[in-house]
């Protein structure tokens, strides 16, 4: 028997509670083989007045684990404390977000059957930097940070995923017409790396058109590349693409630290109705699996999963009269993902 892998583990804010529940009964029912160190983030770190939103504790639990399966927090909007996933990204040198998008269609409604997409969102830089300042009352300044080191390391990531995942095309997407500095040194340094890549097939579209064509012609994409604030928001758009922000996971990868999520936030409309999709939750954890050597484990949730979508046992978000048999909440779909592994 493998021995037991420790993780970090944070139920967060909102809905996070709710879906990190689910997701952990299902790994435990699967097999998984792992032990929890579990912190505290999020809303009630901020209110003790602690800017990170993180216990000092937390820091040294992912030095030493490595591996962290972060439910959504609630993030201050316009002004309070900065943001935790930024400063977990940054801190540990999360440099890589990686959010495949896929349609299971016709189990899950969706106009886009062929989507199968995955969008790797430089996580470090660009507006997310941080950089504000207010100059005057009614002047503020965002810095947008570009570095040709971060940049060659997201598009190469970018390429040897597209490598080792057999997928055929790498798109880049900037906003180089207008930022001809910025995104032009991402955009140049895409078309630099893609020759050492010739047997994948490379595309740049202007962001804005990208984003149309996710939203109208997904399953023309495979790989998208593209800077930290344009990921963000394509993830949103890909996933809900797909049928609901609910399914998507992503992954958060660095040298040494990675973490593991679902796309969405915590949810605060729905919070406690007991009614939130886990599978974006349980998708991230899944991808987790996978990068700490239990893939077998993976394979057997993402199965048991992929067969409750089937059985049309459907939370609210992608519950569809005529295609659904029954619509649960959290637990229930847990519970019915549980009984097919
Ligand atoms: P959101 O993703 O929380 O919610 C958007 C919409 O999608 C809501 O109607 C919500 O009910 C629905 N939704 C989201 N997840 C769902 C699920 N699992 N099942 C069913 N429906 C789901 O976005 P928001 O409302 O813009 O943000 C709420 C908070 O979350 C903000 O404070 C934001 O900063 C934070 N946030 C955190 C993360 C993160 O922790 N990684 C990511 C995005 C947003």
């Amino acid at each position: 028997m493998t021995s037991k892998r420790k993780i970090t583990v944070a139920y967060g804010d909102g809905i996070g509670p709710e879906i990190m529940t689910a997701t952990l009964a299902i790994l435990e029912a699967a097999g998984a083989q792992l032990e929890y160190d579990v912190i505290e983030i999020g809303e009630q770190v901020y209110l003790k007045g602690i800017s990170s939103g993180m216990e000092p504790n937390a820091f040294e639990s992912l030095r030493e684990t490595k591996v962290f399966l972060k439910s959504p927090i609630t993030t201050p909007q316009g002004g309070g404390f900065k943001s935790l996933n930024v400063t977990t990204r940054t801190s540990f040198g999360l440099y890589a977000n990686v959010r495949p998008c896929k349609a299971f269609s016709p189990f899950i409604h969706t106009h886009f059957p062929e989507t199968d997409l995955v969008i790797i969102r430089e996580n470090e830089e660009d507006l997310y930097a941080g950089i504000e300042h207010r100059q005057t009352q009614e002047v503020c300044q965002s810095l947008k940070l570009i570095s040709k080191p971060g940049s060659e390391k997201i598009i190469r990531y970018a390429f040897e995923y597209a490598k080792k995942y057999g997928r055929k095309k790498v798109t880049c997407m900037t906003k180089d017409n207008i930022m001809k500095i910025a995104d032009g040194l991402f955009h140049r340094t895409f078309d630099e790396i893609s020759k050492e890549y010739p047997d994948i097939k490379v595309d740049h579209k202007i962001i804005d058109i990208g984003t149309a064509l996710i939203a109208d012609r997904p399953e023309t994409f495979d790989v998208i590349v593209t800077l930290n604030l344009y990921g963000d928001i394509i993830s949103d758009v890909a996933a809900q693409v797909t049928g609901s922000v609910g399914l998507g996971g992503s992954a958060n990868v660095g040298e040494e630290v990675a973490m593991f999520e679902a796309i969405h936030g915590s949810a605060p409309d729905i919070t406690g109705m007991g009614i939130a999709n886990p599978s974006g939750l349980l998708n991230g954890a899944i991808m987790m699996l996978v990068h700490i050597g239990q893939p077998e484990i993976a394979e057997k949730i993402s199965n048991a999963w992929m067969k409750t979508l089937e059985d049309g046992i459907h939370t609210g978000d992608i519950y569809q009269e005529g295609l659904s048999s029954k619509k649960v909440g959290t637990e229930e779909f847990a519970n019915a993902v549980i009984e097919r592994i």
